[in-house]
């Protein structure tokens, strides 16, 4: 039951005072013994006072020191606040060696970073993959044991949407994927996972395709040819062979078309572009491109408009992007119908520019435009056929843009139209 010390008190001090008043009347000092009452009062709670300083300062562990009354009931409180806070600190204490334990026998390395990107913590793996030392590179920054430039600007760059795969320092053969998680006050969470042997098996499949693509392109050359030379010596002798030589000369095209858009992609898939960039004025290309537009859609008939309003220069390849920016607007040309309307625009704000082209052609229904840039996706795999698509372009487009930090943005509307924008930060820029 909860006692009012508030009222025990008033009471005490009353039968104390009463007292005090009575033995002074009956001394013939009422006065002095009030006095010397509350003075004793005073005196006992000042005594209290110092013994539970004393307890608090010196022996907080122990049981509190015996007394009676309000203060004994003080003293019982707070040393059961004590104890009850000291087993949960204990609980809370093995749950952290629990979490740190089984981190510790991951075979993933995981490190805590504070905000700053000093090192705070550590598991195992991590000094097996990353060579991270315990005590000495606690509190490091993280810059100081990771070195490579591609984990600086991957780090520095703060957005980790995508893991980093690079070679691991210790062992360039083995390769290493970085995920970074931010959480709490800018605190970052990096986990390292071995990726050497997905990494080899899609070196594999990048070879083999690049392979068997380079292999097959001589003897398609060299049926292509016979293929032409047959077609073009034909005398008229025997028109039932026209037919299928025209048919077998388009499919061998078409197949040429293939494996020059599968090179192309491997090619971007492996060699680093870095070296061989330069600025490219695409406000001077675009014409040249435009005009190739026109010649593809011949007597189609579209209407191909161009506005450039900046002259701004891109940090980059020009075939590259000479060949991302075509493939754009010959699916334009392609798949709008005839006498379309297509624009293309190059324009600049202070996020970075943008290269837009738009058509009022069929449009794509929502639920393609997320899949479009995956290898041999079609949305409409008829009107594919009587395009001639390899259905590579636009997977061509995004690598290109990926290795300029670039983005595919696409927006499109089912029977008006569809806009394809490759829009490049504003460090690209020149
Ligand atoms: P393809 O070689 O088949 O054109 P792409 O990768 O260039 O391959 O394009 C993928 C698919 O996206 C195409 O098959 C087509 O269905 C659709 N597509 C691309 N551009 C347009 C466009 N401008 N209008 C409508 N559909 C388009």
């Amino acid at each position: 039951m909860e006692v009012n010390w508030f009222r025990v008190i008033i009471g005490r001090l009353f039968w104390l005072l009463l007292a005090c008043l009575l033995a002074g009347l009956a001394l013939g000092q009422p006065a002095w013994a009030l006095v010397i009452g509350l003075s004793g009062y005073l005196g006992w709670t000042l005594y209290q006072m110092q013994r539970f300083q004393h307890w608090l300062h010196n022996r907080p562990g122990d049981p509190p020191p015996e007394t009676t009354g309000m203060w004994g009931e003080i003293f019982d409180g707070i040393y059961h606040m004590q104890r009850r806070d000291k087993r949960a600190r204990a609980r809370l204490q093995s749950v952290i060696e629990r979490i740190q334990t089984s981190t510790a026998a991951l075979s993933d390395a995981v490190v805590v970073l504070d905000k700053d990107g000093h090192l705070e913590w550590w598991n195992h793996s991590a000094e097996r993959l990353l060579g991270l030392r315990a005590p000495d590179d606690s509190g490091q920054h993280v810059h100081n044991l990771l070195r490579d430039p591609r984990f600086v600007e991957y780090f520095d760059r703060g957005s980790y949407r995508e893991p980093l795969d690079i070679p691991s320092p210790l062992n360039i053969s083995t390769w290493l994927q970085y995920n970074i998680t931010r959480y709490g006050n800018g605190e970052r969470l990096m986990l390292v996972r071995d990726v050497t042997r997905l990494h080899n098996l899609e070196q594999m499949r990048k070879d083999f395709v690049a392979n068997v693509s380079h292999e097959l392109r001589t003897p398609l050359t060299v049926v292509v040819g016979y293929l032409e030379t047959m077609i073009d010596s034909d005398d008229g002798s025997n028109p039932r062979w026209l037919r299928p030589l025209h048919q077998m000369q388009q499919q061998a095209r078409r197949m040429q078309s293939l494996l020059n858009d599968l090179l192309m992609l491997s090619r971007l898939e492996t060699s680093e572009a870095r070296a061989e960039e330069k600025p490219v004025n695409i406000d001077l290309m675009l014409p040249g491109i435009r005009k190739d537009a026109l010649a593809l859609s011949g007597e189609r008939q579209h209407n191909i408009t161009l506005e450039c309003t900046t002259q701004a220069r891109i940090m980059g390849l020009e075939t590259e992007l000479r060949s991302a920016i075509s493939n754009l607007v010959y699916n334009a040309v392609k798949y709008t119908q005839d006498g379309g309307q297509i624009h293309i625009s190059w324009s600049q704000d202070d996020r970075g520019a943008r290269l837009s082209v738009s058509d009022n052609g069929p449009g794509i229904a929502q639920e393609h435009l997320h899949r479009l840039t995956e290898r041999f996706y079609r949305v409409d795999s008829s009107r594919n056929s009587t395009t001639g698509g390899t259905g590579l372009g636009l997977a061509i487009v995004k690598h290109v843009l990926m290795r300029h930090q670039g983005e595919l943005q696409i927006t499109s509307t089912l029977g008006q139209g569809s806009t394809f924008s490759c829009v490049f930060p504003a460090e690209r820029l020149i």
